[in-house]
């Protein structure tokens, strides 16, 4: 089936990113969000940043217009009837996502597509909580959406082959590449960039090198972009805390043990970029590592 109307639930982060680069692929999205005043700050943040692309010439602002155009916002469910595929990015609690998928349920057509982006919940368990599992799968974008070339794609153990080629061909649309995951605790990506940000921490609190060394040593030693504990702050302490319990639960092995210092940095209150104070101190410019 090929996909127009494209639903997004949840304006947040993820569900601003999602709806943006949708938009500017040429389909029509209707984004939800529980909380009214969420819609006028996501169409704020949108406009705010297509009008930086047009600023940088990436798009015209004719494209930026028709885009703004094609998009309707509320806080109505009703509003998604008509729609080809929702993707669900509300906050990563399963039984929140529980509740959406029962209230969304009336709502759906036949061939609805349902998908989470969720980043740590099974995609098999998402499904069956949707009771129609062989239209649900993962669709699992990275932030910032509109400059991150990745999309993974999680299938359940019921999602039918129909549904996989339509949403993948909407990341093509998207002009993502697709990185194709069964379902497995963290999927591909966090199964390998979590450990490596928490063996990061584990060096740090052994007192084996400071954050400076750390993140100077991938950097500048294995070309990374950003050092392990610049990623973790930026990422969120809290986050990637979450992600290493899934790890540790789903896995069942000693190596995915979340470090005592990232637990006792949540505990604080130290969350990274958005509390203002993780591994670095973002109070000050440029920010100044903590340890
Ligand atoms: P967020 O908190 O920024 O946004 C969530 C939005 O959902 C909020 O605007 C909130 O008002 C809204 N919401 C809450 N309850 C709702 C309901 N019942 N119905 C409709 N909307 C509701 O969260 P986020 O960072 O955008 O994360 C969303 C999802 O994406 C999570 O499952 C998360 O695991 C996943 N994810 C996050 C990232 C990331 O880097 N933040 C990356 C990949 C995937």
């Amino acid at each position: 089936m090929s996909i127009a109307k494209i639903g997004v639930i949840g304006a947040g982060l993820m569900g601003n990113g999602i709806a943006h680069a949708a938009l500017l692929s040429g389909f029509q999205v209707t984004l939800i969000d529980a909380f009214e005043a969420a819609l006028p700050k996501a169409v704020a943040t949108m406009t705010k940043n297509m009008d930086r692309q047009v600023t940088k010439g990436t798009i015209t602002a004719e494209a930026r217009d028709a885009a703004l155009k094609s998009l309707v916002t509320g806080s109505d469910f009703a509003l998604l009837r008509g729609a080809d595929l929702i993707i669900e990015a509300a906050p990563e609690r399963e039984e929140l996502k529980a509740e959406i998928y029962r209230t969304l349920a009336p709502v759906l057509g036949p061939d609805t597509i349902l998908a989470s982006n969720t980043s740590s919940i099974p995609i098999t368990r998402l499904a069956t909580l949707s009771g129609r599992p062989d239209k649900f799968i993962g669709m699992h974008f990275f932030n910032p959406v509109p400059m991150m070339k990745l999309m993974e794609i999680i299938r359940g153990i019921a999602t039918s082959d129909a549904t996989f080629a339509a949403v993948h061909a909407v990341a093509e649309k998207l002009g993502k590449t697709v990185a194709a995951a069964e379902d497995a605790p963290g999927f591909i990506v966090n199964r390998i960039l979590c450990p490596m940000i928490n063996e990061a921490i584990f060096i740090l609190h052994e007192g084996t090198g400071t954050v400076a060394a750390i993140d100077a040593g991938l950097k500048l030693g294995a070309n990374h972009p950003m050092g392990p504990l610049e990623l973790a702050d930026f990422v969120g302490l809290d986050t990637l805390l979450a992600v290493m319990r899934v790890l540790h639960e789903g896995l069942g092995e000693d190596k995915y043990r979340p470090c005592p210092l990232l637990v006792k940095y949540v505990n604080a209150g130290w969350l990274g970029r958005k509390s203002g104070r993780g591994f670095y101190d973002y109070t000050v410019t440029p920010p100044r590592p903590t340890c």
